[in-house]
């Protein structure tokens, strides 16, 4: 058994229930993310990107709070600082790369801006706006491009009121494998 394993359950277990902007928890927002990345036909290290996508909002709550008072906490970065040194670049790469992956899809799909939730437009603002060309194509060339805009995609459906996903429990041996290290 493995410690950053146990840590990691029990920061969803303290903090999971905090919502999540609107309809859901962070749990409930974080299981169904990861389910969906599965349905998509995501990597199994992208399915476990998906599931600590936002755990540095759980370990840093401030994080949350900030955003409200109109400053970027950069939840992705303290996310992947925490992985770093546990789990594959597969894994911690769409993590940093989630939120510049939705700065990307709002310059490319003009509609996706306006698909956004109210506080993901807010922090829209806050971490940059939509890229410029430069940018993107800078963003395109990454390699894990294709894995950070599916993650973003699954971030952004994963919202739902009434969706039952499989349990955090179930994640657990995913987990073990990906960042017992
Ligand atoms: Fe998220």
């Amino acid at each position: 058994m493995s410690d950053i394993v146990d840590q990691l359950l029990a920061r969803f277990e303290e903090n999971g229930s905090e919502h999540y902007g609107e309809d859901v928890t962070q749990l409930e927002h974080a299981l169904q993310c990861a389910e969906l990345a599965r349905q998509q036909g995501g990597s199994d290290a992208l399915v476990v990107a998906a599931l600590l996508h936002d755990i540095g909002q759980l370990i840093d709550d401030a994080g949350n709070m900030a955003e409200r008072h109109g400053v970027d906490a950069r939840h992705e970065v303290l996310g992947e600082a925490l992985l770093r040194s546990h789990c594959p670049q597969s894994v911690t790469d769409p993590i940093r790369l989630h939120v510049e992956a939705k700065r990307y899809l709002c310059a490319v799909r003009p509609a996706y801006e306006a698909l956004l939730s109210d506080s993901s437009r807010l922090s829209l603002r806050l971490q940059g706006g939509p890229m410029d060309e430069a940018e993107m194509q800078a963003f395109r060339a990454l390699p894990a491009f294709a894995d950070s805009v599916l993650l973003r995609e699954c971030d952004d459906a994963a919202k739902r009121s009434d969706w039952i996903v499989p349990d955090l429990a179930s994640y657990r041996p995913l987990l073990e494998r990906f960042c017992g290290g």
